[in-house]
């Protein structure tokens, strides 16, 4: 290269690229590389539906292509909720349509707004497209509205919401979720991220989809990957505008879910047994759970109302978040720790087996020195 050559040596990455840090996903083996049991990642304790199951393993031609634009699934979740599946675009796990409703309306110069303490996704979409993450401040750790709408400034573009939130398991009702539309520019786009929507008791939906089939200005992410149990497959949706699915549509990858995630999908779509019973065993072990921790509370172990599948557990005493994952991860179990995020002092774990559950919170009063 000539001395006065102004090219790099190399290909130089983009400065919003540099500054991200990539995602954290939930460990699965010990510091020892001992595999651990995982309650590190939200996933469904009670596996998937037989019959998504019976659908993966059926016959299918590897080589061909998969429907582009997943039809059939879309005809069926259109079914299911009673959306037009005009209205519906199917992604990568929800987690490409989070990005892609980033890219698809901010960029560089532009505001990309969520809460503290909500998913780590939101701030690798803002980055990715050269936007610039704002968070709000929490309200005891879930989403402040107030907080929210005074974030808000000519550069906003894209609110995310995740309704319950990831990590901390809090919800708002749909009081709060209408509050925030009303407040926002008509020019903002909310996006409510439902992936635990599925956990919620059926009285106690938000309005999202409501407000995704009436505003032009709102997006509801799905995802197949937390009650459905299929999140090896990587199947999202999202549902709004046909303005919003279109610029979704000419941005998403065009063969982004493969064809037995599709199947699958759609199998566990109609396998209403299933999702009651992963719903029903979620709640009564979760409240299980959480009634352990409130009985530490004299250690200053603390447990965040949750709506979701985990719990994020605070450690305010004199028993750390460290030692605890440390213990829990002896005891053979692996459960995420948040420091990058803010939480050094909370570990978010997700609801198991009743004989998991039992497990953490053995370790957990033996090492607040209670008798187990
Ligand atoms: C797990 C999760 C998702 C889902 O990700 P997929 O890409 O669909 O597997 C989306 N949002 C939140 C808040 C989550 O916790």
């Amino acid at each position: 290269m000539a001395h006065n050559d102004p090219r790099p040596a190399a290909p130089t990455m983009k400065p919003w690229i540099a500054g991200i840090h990539a995602y954290v996903p939930g460990k699965s083996t010990g510091a020892d590389g001992r595999k651990l049991v995982k309650l590190s990642a939200n996933e469904n304790p009670l596996g998937c539906s037989a019959q998504a199951l019976a659908a993966l393993a059926c016959d299918h031609t590897p080589a061909a292509y998969p429907d582009p634009d997943a039809t059939a699934l879309r005809a069926a979740l259109g079914r299911e909720h009673r959306i037009d599946p005009a209205r519906i675009v199917c992604g990568t796990g929800s987690d490409e349509l989070l990005n892609l409703a980033a890219q698809g309306f901010a960029g560089p110069g532009d505001e990309v707004l969520f809460s503290r303490y909500s998913f780590a996704v939101y701030d690798i979409a803002a980055r990715r497209c050269g936007a610039t993450p704002v968070e709000a401040p929490d309200a005891d750790f879930g989403a402040d509205v107030d907080a929210l709408l005074a974030a808000v400034t000519e550069r906003t573009r894209v609110v995310f919401l995740a309704n319950p939130n990831n990590p901390t398991g809090t919800y708002l009702p749909g009081t709060e979720i209408a509050r925030l539309h009303t407040g926002l520019p008509s020019d903002v786009l909310l996006v409510l991220d439902h992936a635990y929507a599925e956990y919620l008791e059926p009285e106690e939906v938000d309005g999202g989809f409501e407000l995704a089939a009436r505003a032009e200005n709102v997006l509801v992410t799905r995802t197949f990957s937390k009650i459905f149990g299929l999140a090896g497959e990587r199947i999202g949706w999202a549902t709004g505008a046909p303005r919003l699915i279109d610029v979704l549509n000419r941005i998403r990858g065009p063969f982004n879910v493969t064809a037995s995630g599709q199947r699958a999908a759609q199998a566990a779509l109609g396998d209403h047994a299933f999702l009651t019973r992963s719903r029903e065993a979620n709640r009564s072990e979760r409240t299980r759970f959480i009634q352990a921790i409130e009985a530490l509370g004299n250690h200053g172990l603390r447990a965040v109302p949750s709506k979701a599948n985990f719990v994020l557990v605070l450690f305010e005493g004199a028993v750390q978040a460290e030692t605890a994952l440390q213990a829990i991860g002896e005891a053979g179990y692996a459960v995420r720790h948040l420091p990058g995020q803010g939480l050094p002092q909370a570990l978010r774990i997700t609801i198991g087996t009743p004989q998991q559950m039992d497990d953490i919170a053995a370790v957990l009063r033996r090492l607040c020195g209670e008798a187990s």
